[in-house]
């Protein structure tokens, strides 16, 4: 070999490696694209003053910035891996709540294009599993964001099943489909579906590259199969061990004692005693006023006369079930009811929440602290009071017990509620107050149960505060 070829491969090489370089960089800021555009979204309804609860847009938008803290770590992680110094995580990881996060991350990209998005879960999911979080975000995030992208219509649905210690998560779509002759070589860097579809979509080809490659740094593969022109299916199997050991529960929300802004009313429906028991026990004392029902023609007529703010409503009752009172609910209580199905069936699982279901989130029986107050938290856009934060005001719970002197004007006033004596109610009500001034929160709640004729709900106040 002369010195001048010698040269000339040099020269290419170094050219290769530019163009390799410059391809690099133009995947980086594909991948920089999809949560900037939920920051810039969601930032934008905010400005619209009362378009979106500012609660949500906020947890969307430190969702996205998450994922680009995220995404400039996995850069490095590849780097990591194809260098093989990359340490895997060993987090205790709240399965259902990353996968739920993921989803609703997607939910406004797939509205703006008219497509639907379903999360099935197939079974039970454990509570936690032990992974690296951080990674496994990732993988699901790159994967739905492909069925989004090569979709014209139709939608995607995020599918997972999990067996002895084994997760299957598929993400399907009906979109344009992948080629066979495309389906290995698509996993490979920087190299993209040869369909001008596939190409018309922004994107160089790195997703599916750092996605495989985590998903074996976790010891899971990936796969994909396809028909073309009806769809795509991506196939993540991995080990997600549940720990030996439970975490310490309610982390999040142990210390939580009540909540800021006016009092929210809260109904629950369902026909099972140590529920219902279990549910006001841990809501009452935070300052919510709980109505109960056992069955939904009672929980109909009840909400009819509360108005309340949100319903925990159970599925499964004899006669009407949680699904029809959902949607009667929704006639009778026209506004910004919330609707959380409660229920001990995970198959019955509909995420919700999408403006097309009667129901605004789903809740897994046995009802677990953190996820109740979470939910509830999310849909009132509720900002929490913990144990230290000096909870005062409206924050206090209203039906606290009544002071000793309060108790006789209590007692006359159960005999009026019984008598439906209106006006007697009132007095009474206005003696009440002379005698104990300091429970002037609880009386006013009274006072709006007498305007509003629910006697039923000022005889249960009366013995929760008796
Ligand atoms: P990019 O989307 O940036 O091209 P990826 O590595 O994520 O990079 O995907 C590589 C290629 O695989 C894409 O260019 C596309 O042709 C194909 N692909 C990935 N996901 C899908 C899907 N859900 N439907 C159809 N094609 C897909």
């Amino acid at each position: 070999m002369t010195a001048n070829d010698e040269l000339r491969r040099a020269k290419e090489a170094a050219e290769a490696a530019n163009a390799a370089k410059t391809r690099y960089l133009v995947a980086v800021s594909h991948e920089i694209r999809s949560p900037l555009n939920a920051i810039y979204g969601y930032a934008q309804l905010l400005e619209r003053e009362g378009a979106i609860p500012p609660a949500e847009a906020g947890s969307v938008i430190r969702r996205a910035a998450e994922h680009l803290t995220n995404l400039v770590e996995g850069l490095l992680d590849i780097s990591r891996i194809e260098s093989g110094v990359l340490k895997v995580r060993q987090d205790v990881v709240r399965l259902p709540a990353l996968v739920d996060h993921v989803v609703d991350m997607f939910r406004m990209q797939a509205a703006a294009k008219g497509l639907s998005l379903d999360y099935v879960v197939n079974g039970r999911l454990p509570p936690f599993v032990r992974t690296d979080e951080k990674r496994l975000r990732q993988i699901l995030i790159n994967l739905l964001s492909n069925a989004i992208k090569y979709t014209r219509e139709g939608g995607a649905t995020l599918a997972i099943t999990y067996r002895s210690q084994m997760a299957l998560v598929e993400v399907s779509d009906t979109g344009i489909g992948i080629a066979a002759d495309d389906i290995e070589r698509i996993f490979e860097p920087f190299e993209r579906g040869s369909s001008p579809d596939a190409a018309a979509q922004p994107g160089i080809g790195l997703g599916l590259a750092i996605t495989r490659a985590l998903a074996r740094v976790l010891g899971g593969e990936v796969t994909a199969s396809s028909e073309p022109g009806r769809g795509s299916r991506f196939r993540l199997r991995m080990m997600l061990p549940e720990p030996m050991v439970a975490p310490p529960r309610a982390s999040a929300y142990e210390r939580v004692t009540g909540y800021h802004g006016e009092r929210r009313t809260l109904l629950v429906i369902d026909d099972d005693p140590a529920q219902i028991a279990v549910l006001q026990n841990l809501l009452r004392p935070l300052g919510f006023m709980v109505f109960l029902a056992s069955n939904g023609p009672d929980g109909l007529a009840l909400a009819e006369r509360c108005c309340p703010d949100l319903v925990l409503l159970d599925i499964q009752m004899p006669g009407l079930s949680g699904w029809e009172v959902a949607e009667r609910l929704r006639r009778v209580c026209r506004g910004k009811l919330r609707i959380v199905i409660v229920s001990a069936n995970a198959h019955e699982f509909q995420a919700g929440g999408d403006g097309r279901s009667s129901h605004d989130a789903f809740l897994s029986k046995p009802v677990e602290l953190d996820g109740l107050l979470e939910t509830i938290g999310r849909q009132l856009d509720l900002g929490w009071i913990s144990a230290g934060d000096g909870a005062v005001g409206a924050e206090t719970p209203r039906s606290a017990p009544l002071p000793e002197a309060a108790l006789a004007h209590i007692a006359t006033l159960r005999g009026l509620v019984r008598t439906g004596h209106v006006r007697g109610i009132d007095d009474a009500l206005t003696d009440l107050e002379a005698a104990a001034p300091a429970s002037a929160p609880t009386i006013a709640e009274m006072r709006r149960l007498l305007d509003a004729f629910d006697l039923r709900g000022l005889a249960r106040m009366l013995d929760d505060v008796g």
